[in-house]
C-alpha cells in the first residue's frame, strides 16, 4: 500500500493572530498537490482561529494533549475539546518538550494511548541528541523510544513517526539524506520485528530538521521518507514548496 505523504507544520510558541491568519490564508489560495496531507499545528491560543480559516482538506494539531477527559489540570488541552473543535491531529514526544519540559518516554506514550483511543491522530516524535549520535547510540535511543510507545500503544494506525535529530531542530543543520534514510528504515525495521508487517508497511515516517524549500526534494527522494514536520520554514510562504515538493 503506497503511504500518503505528509506535511505538517509546527509554529511552536510563534505568531500573532494575525500572522496565524495570514499564513492559513496562504495555504488556502495555494495550489496544493493533492496527493499530500497538510497538518497545521499552531499555538494553543491560535487553534480555533486556524480551524476557522483554513479550508477543510487542511487538517489541525495542537502541539501537547494531556491524557485525562477533563477535570483539574491546569494549563492542559484536552483530546475531547480538541475533537470537540474539530481539531484531530496533535503532535506529542517533541524533543522541546521532552528536554525543556521533562516529559518521559512513557509520559509520551501515555500520551499517545489516550489521544489516539479517543479520535486525535498523534504526529509522534523520536530523536537522538548530538551526543548519543556521536556515542553511536541513535538507534538504541530510538528503539527505546518506541518500545516505551509499545506498551501503551496497540493500535498503530492513529500514528504517523516523526524522526527529529535533536541536533538538527532550529539549527539549519539538515541530516543528509542518507542519515535520515538509514533511521527511517531502521524505524521501519523495527516496526516489522516488534509490531506487524502491516504497521512497518504502512505507518508513516516524516523526517524533521531544519527541512526547507532546498532541501526538501532530495529527502523526499528516499523510499522510507513520508514527508516532514517543519518548524522554522513553516512560518514562511515557502512551507507551500515543501508541501509540493514531490509534484
Ligand atoms: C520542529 O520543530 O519540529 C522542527 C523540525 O523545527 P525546524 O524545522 O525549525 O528545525
Amino acid at each position: 500500500m503506497a503511504r500518503k505523504t505528509l506535511v505538517a507544520a509546527n509554529h511552536k510558541m510563534n505568531g500573532t493572530l494575525q500572522s496565524v491568519k495570514e499564513i492559513c490564508q496562504n495555504l488556502n489560495n495555494a495550489q496544493l498537490d493533492p496527493n499530500v496531507e497538510t497538518v497545521v499545528a499552531p499555538p494553543a491560543i491560535y487553534l480555533l482561529v486556524a480551524r476557522e480559516t483554513l479550508k477543510k482538506e487542511i487538517a489541525v494539531a495542537a502541539q501537547n494533549v494531556f491524557d485525562k477527559p477533563n477535570g483539574a489540570y491546569t494549563g492542559e488541552n484536552s483530546v475531547h475539546q480538541l475533537k470537540d473543535s474539530n481539531i484531530e491531529w496533535a503532535i506529542l514526544g517533541h524533543s522541546e518538550r521532552r528536554t525543556i519540559l521533562g516529559e518521559t518516554d512513557e509520559v509520551v506514550a501515555s500520551k499517545t494511548k489516550y489521544a489516539t483511543e479517543n479520535g486525535v491522530s498523534v504526529i509522534w516524535c523520536c530523536g537522538e541528541s548530538l551526543k548519543q549520535r556521536e556515542a553511536g547510540k541513535t538507534l538504541e535511543v530510538i528503539a527505546a523510544q518506541l518500545s516505551a510507545l509499545k506498551k501503551e500503544v496497540s493500535d498503530w494506525s492513529k500514528i504517523v513517526i516523526a524522526y527529529e535529530p535533536i541536533w538538527a531542530i532550529g539549527t539549519g543543520k539538515v541530516a543528509s539524506k542518507e542519515q535520515a534514510q538509514e533511521v527511517h528504515a531502521s524505524i521501519r525495521k523495527w516496526l516489522k520485528d516488534n509490531v506487524s508487517q502491516q504497521a512497518s508497511d504502512e505507518t508513516r515516517i516524516l523526517y524533521g530538521g531544519s527541512v526547507s524549500e532546498k532541501n526538501c526534494k532530495e529527502l523526499a527522494q528516499e523510499n522510507d521518507i513520508d514527508g516532514f514536520l517543519v518548524g522554522g520554514a513553516s512560518l514562511k510562504p515557502a512551507f507551500v514548496d515543501i508541501i509540493n515538493c514531490k509534484k
